[in-house]
């Protein structure tokens, strides 16, 4: 379009164009021609401002992604060292039961273990202020009174959940 403009301009400079009417032709051709090219160059600037506007888009969501993934990593880090932490925990803690349970009566362990099958993982529950702890049901009278007269080392049930009860100070008998 520039060269068209040039070419016309051209023609007009060197007078080869003589009548009037294609002189005003010319002129008017050489306007509009540079009318266009404002127009253009307007429209270059517009995609050129969007771009720069696209590229600090990118640039901030490229940062947001970095940042996002920082936090990710971050947790996974902090996931993983519980997840050890567990672990140890755990095999410690089955150490210490093994322990346990070699001092307990074998057919009473085989109850509770049972018992710990059948409750949710809790075979056994601390009688607290004439409460059983696993169900937290209050024991009627009569049980507390069972309770009460029953020797020290007997095996006491829960007659709500049949769990184990366990008798401490702080049963309320
Ligand atoms: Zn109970």
């Amino acid at each position: 379009m520039r060269q068209r403009a040039a070419r016309d301009q051209k023609r007009l400079d060197s007078g080869a164009v003589s009548s009037p009417k294609d002189l005003e032709n010319l002129q008017r051709e050489i306007a509009s021609l540079a009318k266009r090219q404002g127009d253009l160059e307007d429209v270059v600037l517009e995609v050129m401002e969007r771009r720069e506007s696209a590229q600090e888009r990118v640039a901030e969501l490229t940062e947001r992604v970095g940042s996002v993934q920082g936090k990710i990593d971050d947790a996974t880090a902090r996931r993983d060292s519980a997840v050890e932490e567990i672990d140890g925990e755990v095999a410690s803690i089955t150490k210490e039961r093994e322990v346990v349970a070699g001092s307990v009566p074998a057919p009473l362990l085989s109850l509770y273990d049972k018992l710990r099958e059948q409750q949710g993982g809790i075979g056994a529950a601390k009688l607290y202020a004439r409460t059983c702890q696993g169900c937290r049901q209050e024991l009627a009278i009569t049980e507390l009174n069972e309770v009460r007269s029953a020797a020290p080392d007997a095996v006491l049930r829960c007659e709500n959940c049949r769990r184990i009860l366990v008798r401490t100070s702080e049963s309320g008998l």
